[in-house]
């Protein structure tokens, strides 16, 4: 039987199942999304309905005005379709060292939305920007026919606002064969060659995230039944560099409620954080989950934040030279495109 996640981690270092210390707070603002793709970790979609409103917006900003310097990071689905996406980032100007939005990117190009390049850049946000791949065939088997296009126009209209050179733009890469990711070193490297030689495009750095074995992603799984076998690459890739990174011990999620999670994964596998009476723990009693030493809800999907160079939100969570052998092993394997299934 398979060790769970929660021993896997305790046996590197007993500390790292618990939190650590908050340093960014991620908010999710819904799961309406105008792309439907296959790797989805939530089942977002144009047809989502789970969509936060401007009260739980209005106390998230009181905490933020309460605990400066932290990072916020805003995501979705695609969380510049939640009608009130304008009025909680200009809300939150000024109370976060650094504030991200996650884009898909082809949202710009949505009639009526063509606003959002100039007001990332009035507003200063850090653009995380999802394209899985450098090839537009690869990005359809993913996303969806004509997505990699319109995601390539709007790098370009970001570049003329001056992300990728003044102003912080990161591409998010997601492997589409069924393995963790490549290099991120290598993959950084072949997608700035082709995107600067094929379209001109630049950008910051890469964020190599793994899949997580949740939501649409595990639908599909399930589907071709691999999903055992998915958790076992995973398993086998278990690297102990990564068990003291994994990002919930310094983030906490807020989902469309007012719920807080250890992760956004965590919201989209349902496990929100509960006292010990089974009561959920929500924004305005934050301070109860982020004591140094709170427990952290592990589950199996965990296992795909260990693997290989480690996976968060801000992409492989170890560095290059910091590897297991059976972490490298797959990178020779993938590194060299974004393999599908
Ligand atoms: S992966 Fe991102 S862009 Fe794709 S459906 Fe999910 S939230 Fe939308
Ligand atoms: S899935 Fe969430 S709770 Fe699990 S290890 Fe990753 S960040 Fe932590």
């Amino acid at each position: 039987m398979l060790a769970s996640f929660t021993q896997k981690v305790a046996a590197v270092d007993n500390r790292f199942t618990s939190f650590h210390r908050m340093e960014a707070l991620q908010v999710n603002l819904g799961d309406l999304c105008n792309l439907s793709c296959a790797h989805c970790h939530h089942h977002a979609s144009p047809h989502g309905v789970r969509i936060m409103g401007r009260e739980v917006m209005e106390r998230i900003v009181a905490f933020l005005a309460r605990h400066p310097g932290l990072t916020l990071d805003i995501t979705g689905g695609c969380p510049e379709m939640n009608p009130d996406f304008r009025y909680f980032v200009e809300a939150t100007a000024g109370l976060a060292a650094r504030r991200i939005v996650r884009s898909n990117l082809a949202i710009a190009l949505e009639p009526g939305m063509e606003w959002l390049p100039d007001f990332y850049r009035e507003q200063q946000l850090v653009v995380m920007a999802s394209l899985p791949c450098y090839e537009a065939d690869n990005v359809a088997k993913q996303r969806g026919d004509g997505v990699f296009s319109r995601s390539i126009e709007v790098l370009r209209r970001l570049n003329s606002q001056g992300y990728g050179r003044t102003l912080e733009l990161h591409l998010v890469h997601n492997p589409g064969n069924g393995s963790v990711s490549g290099s991120r070193a290598v993959l950084e490297k072949q997608y700035r060659a082709e995107l600067q030689q094929q379209f001109g495009i630049s950008f910051n750095s890469l964020h190599c995230m793994n899949n997580t074995p949740i939501g649409r992603f595990r639908d599909q799984l399930e589907l071709n039944g691999t999903y055992r076998r998915y958790i076992e690459h995973l398993v086998e890739k278990f690297n102990p560099a990564a068990a003291e990174q994994i990002m919930c011990r310094t983030l906490v999620s807020v989902g469309w409620d007012g719920s807080l999670y250890n992760c956004d994964f965590n919201l989209a596998a349902a496990l929100p954080l509960q006292r010990a009476d089974g009561t959920p723990v929500t924004i305005d009693s934050i301070d109860e989950v982020t004591l140094s030493g709170s427990a952290i809800r592990m589950a199996e999907h965990c296992f795909s934040c260990t693997a290989g160079q480690g996976s968060g939100c801000g992409g492989a969570t170890v560095p290059s030279g910091v590897v297991t052998p059976a972490a490298t092993q797959q990178d020779s394997q993938s590194a060299a495109a974004c393999l599908l299934q």
